[in-house]
């Protein structure tokens, strides 16, 4: 049976709220674990929002995010793993275990570059995450994205990625909405097992209007959620199930409101 004892909500899913603001409903409304962005950390400053978060009692899941380690330049590579080594710090002060990776990818330049860059960008900053106790979640983005944001699509890519890397501190993040069109998803969530660090829910929605702010929430589109949280279950995943939506048109809803539906949607459709 499902309870509220896993449900981690994303800072992006309820976007109009400060993290304070964030912290304070996620709390009242009995749900445990947080995850967080870091353009919710930057108004309020990282000793601030570490400070918040110790005291809020709540579970911090993971940061979002590091990676778009892919770059034209030199120089540019060397300037996003400066950054992921800071996404490291910020998160070893909020008590999170894990950062989410969108590995990045460069338009008009070869996938298959990009994908050097990013195995080269994470080799690069292992050792200071490894330092700090930090995890790093690769998280393949859905196709449609493979032009700016990832140039890794597949969960089959990441687990390359992560046996070639071969770290404990290296996994992948299952997100429902990039990977549930996959045929061989069962397959790779299995090959995955214990490199699962993190598992994201939302839905996709028909027609989807927008492709980066139209999430649904979870039953208003067509993913099979259930028969996925059933795959990494199998392969021994046991930690939170973060529900992570854009959603210009959530968004736009009384926040409060909005995440009693969350919760509701959580119990019956995750
Ligand atoms: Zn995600």
């Amino acid at each position: 049976m499902n309870d509220f004892s896993r449900l981690c909500v994303h800072t992006m899913t309820t976007k109009p709220w400060s993290l304070t603001e964030a912290i304070d409903a996620y709390a009242k409304a009995g749900v445990p674990a947080i995850t967080v962005w870091r353009q919710h950390i930057t108004p309020m400053g990282l000793e601030a929002a570490a400070k918040a978060l110790r005291e809020s009692g709540l579970r911090v899941t993971s940061l979002c995010r590091g990676g778009f380690f892919p770059a034209i330049s030199e120089a540019g590579r060397q300037t996003a793993i400066d950054d992921n080594r800071r996404a490291v710090d910020e998160a070893a002060a909020i008590g999170a275990p894990l950062i989410v990776l969108v590995c990045g990818a460069v338009p008009g330049r070869p996938l298959e570059e990009g994908r050097r860059h990013i195995l080269d960008g994470i080799a690069a900053v292992l050792p200071h995450a490894q330092a700090a106790g930090v995890k790093l979640g690769i998280e393949p983005l859905h196709p449609v994205y493979a032009d700016s944001r990832s140039a890794v699509n597949t969960l089959k890519t990441a687990n390359d990625m992560a046996e070639t890397l071969a770290s404990p501190w290296v996994g992948v993040t299952v997100d429902v909405y990039h990977l549930w069109w996959d045929p061989d998803l069962e397959r790779e969530i299995a090959r995955a097992g214990k490199n699962i660090l993190s598992f994201h829910v939302c839905d996709w929605r028909t027609p989807t209007r927008d492709i980066l702010n139209d999430r649904g929430l979870m039953g208003e589109g067509c993913i099979n959620i259930r028969q996925i949280r059933r795959w990494v279950t199998r392969a021994g995943f046991e930690g939170d199930i973060e529900v992570e939506i854009f959603s210009d048109e959530h968004w736009a809803e009384d926040q409060t409101q909005y995440l009693e539906r969350i919760k509701t949607a959580y119990l019956n459709r995750v």
